[in-house]
């Protein structure tokens, strides 16, 4: 069965930066856009042009310089924003004009104050006057989880008329529950003509942003509107990792594809909280520093044996690098010692000793000793041993652990000394100047 591609939408730079300490100047934002274009998003939402004459030329540069991508720019519904809008998107590739209007009866009477006949009205222009600038334009009723349904369904039928390409559905107080918000989606599909996208625009206050997409999805919304790391306004907005990954790991539930490069999900994530400068949480689903360490001991033996009795996704899968070189023929026995811990292995000085054997005629072969090496010697070590367990494991933190299952990194052979060094056992003077070989070697 064919999958149906879901547009990601990002709004990392509009939304996202709205959240309090995220603000980017224009050369952080031109880099974030190099990188999501690099993730392969379908829309990036460069910013609010006449918010700020920053935003603005943020805007125009990345409109300017970033070609595959669709690129948005936000406006309110009136004419100088729309205008403003257009100034800035038009060298773009493929522009896209998005304007916003609240709809609910709380945000007409108290922030607009206007009626909904002007409400309506004030849409359909607006629509109307960006279309005639634009091709691409995508119109959202802010606030649409607490409006009238019928009053919404009127507002979406008029901007349709007007030319709309992208219906918007934005959850804008993160008040919506899956179910309900599912359900709003299947009434809007069956009500607006299929050449017209609808999307899902989802915050977080009830930590339900990425469910709420998902169930829009599976109620025919084609595009998801979501940010790196899921930041934006007070609890942020859809995280885009988590609503790719999802449908990813789950394609029996979820048999949906999008553009999204995942092993570029963590450089992304990395990028934004460098420039940032706001840390990813923990323990952040996907890009969080935990997302892959696994600290319960009968955890760390389940994934010495095989990584998918806790781990549902590799985490290469989302760009997680395996760690950098770990460790080489130079290193000394305290700094594999060291390493062990880290990994969640303690050992004894006998137990060291003949890994760290293992380990120098390893290291002499193949040069760089990763973690995946050293784990699966660990493994050796412990079915020569033929006990259960390796060492003591502490609480500690497996890190990525990339051994993946039925795959064998080391030969036996590679644990062989090269002829030279064939005077048994192996190195003898590490057996008995274990001290000096330490300080020989380096630590
Ligand atoms: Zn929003």
């Amino acid at each position: 069965m064919e999958r149906a591609r879901i547009t990601v939408f990002d709004t990392t730079l509009r939304d996202g930066e709205q959240s309090p300490g995220c603000s980017l100047n224009v050369q952080e934002k031109l880099r974030l856009a190099h990188q999501l274009d690099r993730l392969g998003v379908d829309v990036i939402e460069a910013g609010f042009p006449i918010a700020s004459e920053g935003d603005f030329a943020a805007v125009q540069a990345i409109a300017g310089t970033i070609r595959r991508p669709i690129i948005a720019g936000l406006a309110r519904a009136c004419s100088p924003d729309i205008e403003r809008a257009w100034q800035a998107l038009k060298s773009a590739a493929r522009p896209r004009i998005h304007v916003f209007l609240a709809t609910s009866e709380i945000h007409l009477q108290y922030k607009l104050k206007i009626s909904r006949q002007q409400c309506l009205e004030q849409a359909r222009d607006s629509v109307r006057r960006a279309k005639s600038l634009c091709a691409d334009v995508e119109f959202s009723p802010e606030d649409a989880t607490r409006t009238d349904h019928e009053f919404l369904y009127r507002v979406l039928e008029a901007v349709v008329e007007a030319g709309v390409t992208t219906l918007n559905i934005p959850d804008t107080v993160g008040y919506s529950m899956p179910e309900e918000f599912g359900e709003l989606i299947r009434n809007i599909r069956q009500r607006v003509p299929d050449s017209v996208t609808i999307s899902a625009h989802c915050h977080n206050d009830l930590g339900l942003a990425v469910a709420n997409s998902l169930a829009a999805i599976a109620a025919g919304a084609r595009q998801v509107e979501c940010t790196m790391n899921g930041i934006g306004e007070r609890a942020g907005n859809a995280s885009l990792e988590e609503i790719v990954m999802a449908m990813r790991v789950r394609p029996d539930r979820y048999p949906y594809e999008t553009g999204v490069i995942a092993d570029q999900l963590f450089p992304s994530s990395q990028l934004l909280s460098d420039l940032t400068g706001s840390a990813v949480q923990a323990n952040k689903a996907i890009t969080g520093r935990n997302a892959f360490a696994h600290e319960a001991g009968i955890h760390q033996d389940g994934m010495l044996k095989n990584p998918l009795t806790y781990e549902i996704m590799t985490p290469q899968s989302v760009g997680v690098p395996d760690s950098t070189l770990v460790l080489g023929k130079h290193s000394g026995r305290h700094a594999l010692g060291l390493r062990c811990e880290q990994l969640g292995f303690q050992f004894d000085r006998r137990e060291l000793d003949e890994i760290y054997r293992a380990f120098v005629v390893l290291a002499d072969k193949i040069k760089h000793v990763e973690e995946h090496h050293l784990l699966e010697l660990i493994q050796i070590h412990r079915s020569q041993e033929g006990r259960s367990t390796a060492g003591r494991i502490l609480q500690g933190h497996v890190g990525t652990t990339p051994v993946v299952a039925g795959q064998s990194y080391i030969h036996t052979s590679m644990l062989v000394p090269h002829a030279a060094e064939h005077n048994s056992p192996l190195h003898p003077a590490i057996d008995h100047h274990a001290d000096q070989e330490d300080y020989l070697w380096g630590v």
